[in-house]
């Protein structure tokens, strides 16, 4: 096999789908070349959160014109993805957590969210079954939504297929071909593919793709936990609220409960690599960052995570600790329920870098190299426009955005 591209997307997570479709939707022939299946990893194991509120105010541009992207999105792509637009809520137990839902009011007047703090007599109003014994308010931004990560990634995939995209699923990218200072090819498992144009929407293995090409893209794999209920007798509104857990009920009345401030931390050999980059994010967050010692260290040792075609799909444990802990705290919060059981877990690694901001950008060396990747624990939401704006980079040369703080130089002393 050896195909000519317009562009060769390397990952089929949501930037990844979403960057196809834009490409194929501008007219370009685009092949989607993902070594798992479409939607296996981060993008299809995430809480489904899609916010501005809590955002770096460097994302909140971007972000906007996103849910505007989400409000159209199921009458664009014509399926269902469980959109719904009902409000991201933070709830507030303590002087901490008050101090830093305050300090994003002045963000949120700034670019004019709808984000205001709520009583806790308006927290019941909202969350009936809620017991807001010691609840001090929440930050609120009611425009803010969810949407099904099950479904999302996958419905732009086949979107982009229907626009004539080549969707390549089982098909590791294992290097990228360079001519003198142009890229011109992706060497496949499956053979090579030819194109002037790759972009990495590769997720957490992006590192591994820069590595022999000299570019540092430190980020780390957090490991992040999830698990589902069966159908609770309570209404929730459908809104994805951060309690003592974090939480969002989906349509068919079961409710995804997430260990929130965890970061729990498989240590690995890239820990040594780029762990002093983490030092100021870990001196921030001591208090919530956990660690553990085992099975992805030996197979970082065995180099297992430096093939692409060892693990097509990450699937590491669920931090079953944390997620009794987060049922218990679902209970105190809604007593009505009784005892929770999951009927359902499953784990996610989500590629974290030092400053918690992506890498967007066109790379000027190689020329042709396209970089969205690192999206730091929130780019479900954020990756549709991401998507969009790697495709505007191709397509038009630019971007409607301030791109500068998504810059790879930040890393590489530029
Ligand atoms: C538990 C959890 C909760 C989260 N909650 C939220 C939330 O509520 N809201 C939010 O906005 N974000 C959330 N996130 C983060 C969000 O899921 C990610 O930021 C987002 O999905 C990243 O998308 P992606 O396309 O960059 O990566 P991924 O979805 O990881 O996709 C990358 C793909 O690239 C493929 N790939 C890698 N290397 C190769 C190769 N060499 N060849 C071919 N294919 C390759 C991988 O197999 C993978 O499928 C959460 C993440 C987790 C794990």
């Amino acid at each position: 096999m050896n195909q000519r591209f317009d562009a060769v997307v390397i990952g089929g997570g949501i930037v990844g789908a979403t960057t196809a479709y834009y490409l194929a939707k501008a007219g370009k022939r685009v092949a989607l070349v993902e070594k798992g299946r479409i939607n296996g990893e981060q993008s299809s194991r995430n809480w489904g959160a899609v916010r501005t509120q809590g955002r770096h105010s460097t994302e909140i541009p971007m972000m906007l014109d996103c849910l505007e992207i989400w409000r159209g999105i199921e009458a664009e792509l014509g399926e269902n993805v469980d959109w719904r637009q009902q409000g991201q809520m933070r709830l507030i137990y303590d002087r901490g957590m008050r101090e830093r839902s305050e300090a994003f009011m002045p963000i949120a007047r700034e670019f004019g969210l709808t984000t205001r703090l709520l009583t806790p007599r308006e927290v019941a109003d909202l969350l009936p079954h809620y017991d807001p014994r010691d609840c001090q308010g929440a930050l609120f931004t009611p425009t803010d939504g969810n949407a099904e990560p099950e479904k999302a990634a996958s419905a732009f995939a086949r979107a982009a297929a229907r626009l004539g995209a080549t969707i390549m699923e089982f098909t590791a990218a294992l290097s990228i071909d360079r001519w003198n200072d142009a890229v011109c090819g992706v060497e496949t498992e499956r053979g090579r593919l030819a194109c002037e144009t790759i972009v990495l929407a590769s997720g957490v293995w992006t590192s591994r793709l820069l590595k022999p090409l000299g570019i540092k893209h430190p980020s780390l794999w957090v490991r992040g936990s999830v698990g589902r209920t069966g159908v609770l007798p309570i209404e929730m509104r459908k809104l994805v609220v951060w309690g003592k857990c974090a939480y969002r009920q989906r349509p068919d009345g079961r409710v995804n409960i997430a260990v929130a401030e965890d970061g729990f931390h498989d240590l690995m050999l890239d820990s040594f690599t780029y762990g002093l980059k983490f030092l100021p994010l870990a001196k921030r967050n001591w208090r919530n960052l956990r660690f553990s010692l085992g099975k992805p260290m030996i197979r970082s040792l065995m180099a297992e995570f430096d093939d692409f075609t060892t693990h097509r799909t990450l699937d590491p444990r669920p931090d079953w600790t944390g997620l009794a802990r987060a049922a218990d705290r679902f209970v105190e919060e809604y007593p009505g329920v009784g005892s929770i059981q999951y009927e359902r877990a499953w784990a996610g690694y989500i590629d974290y870098m030092p400053d918690e901001l992506p890498v967007i950008e066109a790379l000027s060396e190689p020329n042709g190299l396209f970089v969205a990747a690192g999206l730091s624990g929130h780019g479900f939401g954020i990756g549709p426009i991401v998507g969009k704006t790697i495709s505007d980079l191709i397509v038009r040369g630019r971007s409607d955005y301030d791109l500068a703080p998504f810059s790879s130089r930040r890393f590489n002393g530029g």
